[in-house]
């Protein structure tokens, strides 16, 4: 795949970039290996002002770097104005709570003094997706950079403009030369990374195969790596839910980020008592939605961010129909105009057991199912190789404890939409990948945790 900039509303290709060479990517590397030498005695203090910093530049200059997400991925530009003031909030978070989530733990043992301490890696290597280009970066540089860690990017070949954009962020912070940088590369030369004893864990967000080339190369070389991959989250509504707040939620929780979102609802399993009110309520609210160039603010549907990720999309919603799933809107991708664009879809009857029931749909196409009771609505639920987030809608308690203990997930969000809070551990279970991003967990995946014992 060639790395490029290539405005998915239009199909434009606005600029190309050369990547690195293996003497390039060589210099980065020993650069990296320097600045962590030095990077690792600095304080708490110092690396707290620089993310700090970081954080002022990305609300000083959010529209700037919001029009870039726009142009290279397709996302409206208010999501992506919000995008950048959560990256600034994940950098105060971590700018604030890292010196005490890496204070040294007292353990009482036979020694006289015993105690954890945490301590930092060296350069790790991220490979991060194009969905949330800033976003996904942020949450692994903000802890990473404060664990004393340096960090190679390797960013999606369709969002450089994004990759270089978050480099110069992090430098223009202050923190050190070759504390952060950006390495244009493709798919192709990660696994050559991961052999290099300069690299010493990775990080990967995206695709399935893409995690599992990434943890083989690691595994063969003993090297830590948190995968964060694909879901097909359920939304379960059940009969005493409040409807009418479910029906708003699904929409937004399936319309997040143009349909492309690892954590968007993307199975609905209603209870058969409310299914038929449910289904006319969803159709209403997807018909409402207005598709179009995604740098409007009255835009609610921007295009997906390539030619490719549309034909994927078709392709599943056509095997959907060939199942026997019958469309109650959209269905084909919009040919009136140039870009990436698909409509609004609701699919609904694909039987329960198909193959295509379990896939994840990366695009705003919402699967319907209907279930007669929680058993049913469970089993169908964690039927997926997946395991990232579910929500699920009720008023019983009963029930709630049930969906909590039974669902199979990294995440079950009761009566709201699953998303991502710098304060509770985010990641999967099952094909949905291991380790965890975020709060606590995440600033402690990749430190050695030290034991110290003393006589
Ligand atoms: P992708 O193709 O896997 O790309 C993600 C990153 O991996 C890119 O930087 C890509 O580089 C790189 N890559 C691709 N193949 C690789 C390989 N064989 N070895 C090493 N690196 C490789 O993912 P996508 O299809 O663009 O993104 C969508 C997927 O990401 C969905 O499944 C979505 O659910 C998942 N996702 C998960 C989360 C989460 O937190 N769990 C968040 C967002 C997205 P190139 O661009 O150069 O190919």
């Amino acid at each position: 795949m060639a790395i490029a900039t290539i405005n998915p509303a239009t199909g434009e290709t606005l600029k190309t970039f050369e990547p690195l060479n293996d003497a390039e990517i060589a210099a980065k590397l020993d650069l990296a290996l320097q600045a962590f030498e030095e990077y690792r005695q600095t304080s708490f203090s110092k690396r707290s002002h620089a993310l700090q910093k970081a954080a002022d530049i990305l609300e000083q200059e959010k529209a700037e770097f919001a029009k870039v997400m726009t142009l290279e991925m397709g996302k409206p530009f208010k999501a992506a104005i919000a995008e950048v003031e959560k990256c600034a909030a994940v950098c105060r978070y971590y700018a604030e709570n890292a010196p005490s989530f890496l204070a040294d733990v007292a353990v009482k043992t036979d020694a006289s003094h015993s105690f954890v301490r945490y301590q930092p890696l060296g350069a790790i290597l991220a490979v991060m997706p194009w969905n949330f280009p800033f976003w996904q970066v942020f949450r692994f540089a903000a802890p990473a950079l404060m664990a004393g860690n340096v960090g190679l990017l390797k960013h999606a070949s369709n969002v450089p403009q994004c990759a270089l954009a978050i480099e110069d962020i992090i430098q223009r912070a202050g923190f050190p030369k070759g504390t952060f940088q950006t390495l244009l590369i493709g798919a192709a030369k990660v696994a050559d990374l991961m052999a290099d004893e300069r690299v010493k864990a990775a990080t990967l967000t995206g695709s399935e195969p893409a995690g599992a080339s990434l943890a083989a190369a690691a595994g063969k070389q003993i090297k830590k790596t948190v995968l964060e991959l694909g879901g097909s989250d359920p939304f379960i509504v059940l009969a005493s839910a409040d409807l009418e707040t479910a029906v708003v939620t699904a929409t937004t929780a399936r319309m997040l980020n143009n349909g492309q979102s690892c954590i968007a609802a993307k199975r609905f399993i209603v209870a058969e008592a409310i299914a038929d009110k449910f289904e006319k309520l969803l159709l209403e609210k997807f018909e409402a939605l207005k598709i179009g160039d995604p740098m409007q603010l009255d835009t609610d549907l921007g295009p997906l961010a390539t030619p490719g990720i549309l034909q994927d999309l078709n392709q599943q919603v056509q095997a959907a129909i060939d199942s026997g799933g019958k469309v109650l809107t959209g269905g084909h991708p919009l040919s009136d105009r140039s870009g990436n664009f698909y409509p609004p879809t609701i699919i609904k009857d694909i039987p329960h057991d198909s193959s295509i029931a379990k896939e994840e749909f990366f695009g705003p196409v919402a699967l319907l199912f209907r279930v007669p009771n929680i058993d049913a609505a469970i089993k169908l639920a964690n039927d997926t190789p997946f395991g990232l987030g579910a929500s699920a809608w009720t008023t019983n308690e009963q029930e709630r404890d049930r969906l909590v203990e039974e669902i199979e997930a990294g995440a079950v969000f009761i009566n709201g939409m699953v998303k991502s809070d710098p304060r509770l551990p985010f990641g999967g279970t099952k094909r949905s990948g291991y380790g965890r991003e975020l709060s606590i967990q995440g600033i402690h995946e990749f430190v050695n945790v030290k034991t110290v014992w003393v006589k």
